[in-house]
């Protein structure tokens, strides 16, 4: 068990932040869907990242283009050819799994080896495999202890080991199936011919949608090298074992920037710098800085050049989160050898034609999104009393205010704050409350991640006008005027 990712899990449920998919027909794995407050969480993520990379930069262009595009596209990419991961099958358990994410152990009772236990990597290994070999021993009809699980990475060496010893559950040699290449892209098809000429695939990445525009968006003539085409969108990959909530999902979204530059610059400078600034924006949308990292990758694709990986401290382990790439001129230069199409750029300050190298930054909108909830979850005791606290970046929050007039029967208050509530809410998401005891209101909002309440009492109209707010955080409560209230929002919140 991962107290803290069930404790997660529970309150995206209870509160309305995710659900998953298809519930009601007992769910569709790797799918989910985002209620009210998750929508509003992920659309402050998506807006503060295109603000920050597209509105706030001068040298990145936005765009949108379709999730269906020419199968043609995919074959020049690599993707129908060679996106696969390695797939095996458990035969004890019918599991299908990623063959490099898959670990095992050795299940060994009275000192023999009576079969293995497979097991994904995850935060639960040990107490998975300890599970599944008690499981094992008692189909197996053996007796006697377990000795000590040791967990083992698989690799192909190991193949011949596995095939050697039976499963005391299927009495079968081996328990796992060699692994094969899976290729990760949904097909569908495209129009009334239903034969092979109408394949086409749900794209695994934005990327390709911009390499595909990349000529457009130059032609349109207000882009000079170096700049950046940036998307938001929809990627689908039938990935071979979804797990850990959304983290690892079937449908899911990306925020992808190609950042050309100049095949004669020092790339490697700009890839640093791109490593960078995604880390700062990171941090900025509350990620604390010491649950990140990074993994400078060793083994790279044949055509890149570099590639980092900005990291996170997720409740089953530290995992990628961002991965910021250089790519060289590859899928440029494999666009222009299919389509025909000359992908040169004129470079204006060096007076050369040429096919520019790119720097890919791209991040999964709902693994941040899952980021910022774990590092926002938090619980303490106010006054005695347990409470779960979201302690987002008011910049992301779902709601960013709440208004609450002390008493719900009293129509002077409940007047005040709706004209309140009225003038908040043409600027921001705010929430009106007037349900229960105002601690219990102050509770809801702690959950859903509010970062102000405001209240509207009998001080308010009877003596001063003044409102008290009160911050998530700290619990503090302050009184202070009506124009000090849209003030203090508005510098807290831009
Ligand atoms: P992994 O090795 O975890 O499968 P990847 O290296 O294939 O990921 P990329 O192709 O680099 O991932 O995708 C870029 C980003 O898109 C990732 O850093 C991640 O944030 C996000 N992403 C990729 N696959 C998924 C998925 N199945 N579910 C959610 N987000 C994903």
């Amino acid at each position: 068990a991962n107290p803290l990712m069930d404790a997660i899990v529970a309150v995206c449920k209870r509160r309305g932040f995710i659900f998953q998919s298809s519930e009601i027909y007992g769910g569709y794995n790797g799918f989910f869907d985002f209620g009210p407050l998750g929508v509003e969480l992920k659309k402050n993520i998506k807006d503060a990242w295109w603000k920050d990379m597209v509105h706030r930069r001068e040298d990145i262009e936005g765009l949108d283009s379709s999730i269906i595009m020419s199968p043609k596209i995919w074959v020049a990419s690599g993707h129908v050819g060679g996106f696969s991961d390695p797939m095996v099958d458990c035969k004890v358990s019918k599991m299908r799994y990623r063959a490099d994410q898959l670990f095992y152990a050795p299940v060994i009772v009275d000192g023999e080896k009576v079969g293995y236990v497979s097991i994904l990597e995850d935060g639960n290994m040990q107490a998975d495999a300890e599970a599944a070999a008690e499981k094992m021993k008692r189909k197996g009809g053996h007796q006697g202890e377990l000795a000590p699980i040791e967990l083992k990475e698989y690799t192909e060496a190991d193949e011949s080991e596995w095939a050697l010893i039976p499963s005391p559950a299927t009495g079968e040699p081996g328990s796992l199936t060699a692994p094969r290449e899976f290729n990760l892209m949904f097909e569908t098809k495209v129009g009334a011919l239903s034969d092979s000429s109408a394949v086409a695939y749900l794209r695994p990445e934005t990327a390709q949608g911009i390499f595909a525009n990349y000529k457009n968006v130059v032609d349109t003539g207000r882009v000079k090298i170096p700049f950046g085409i940036a998307q938001i969108g929809k990627a689908f990959r039938n990935e071979i074992t979804p797990k850990n909530f959304i983290f690892r999902s079937r449908e899911f979204e990306q925020m992808e920037i190609e950042y050309f530059v100049s095949p004669d610059g020092d790339w490697s400078e700009i890839h640093q710098d791109w490593i960078k600034y995604c880390h700062d924006w990171l941090i900025s949308v509350g990620l604390p800085e010491e649950m990140l990292g990074r993994d400078v990758h060793e083994k790279l694709a044949h055509y890149a050049k570099a590639c980092t990986d900005i990291t996170f401290q997720f409740p089953f382990g530290e995992q990628e989160l961002w991965g910021i790439a250089a790519r060289g001129d590859f899928d440029l230069t494999q666009h222009a050898e299919h389509s025909g199409k000359p992908m040169e750029i004129f470079d204006e300050t060096a007076k050369k034609k040429y096919i520019p190298h790119v720097i890919e930054p791209s991040l999964g909108v709902d693994r941040l999104l899952l980021a910022l909830l774990t590092a926002a979850y938090t619980e303490d005791e106010v006054g005695g009393e347990k409470r779960t606290v979201m302690k987002f970046h008011p910049r992301i929050a779902p709601y960013k205010v709440a208004v609450l007039p002390l008493l719900k029967n009293k129509p002077e208050l409940v007047g005040r704050a709706r004209s309140i509530f009225e003038k908040l809410s043409r600027r921001y998401n705010v929430f009106w409350d007037t349900a229960g005891a105002i601690g219990k209101r102050y509770r809801r909002q702690d959950e859903a991640g509010t970062p102000w309440c405001v209240t509207i009492d009998f001080d308010t109209i009877e003596k001063d006008g003044t409102v008290t707010l009160r911050d998530r955080d700290t619990t503090e409560q302050k009184r202070i005027s009506e124009e000090e209230l849209y003030k203090f929002l508005d510098e807290s919140l831009f």
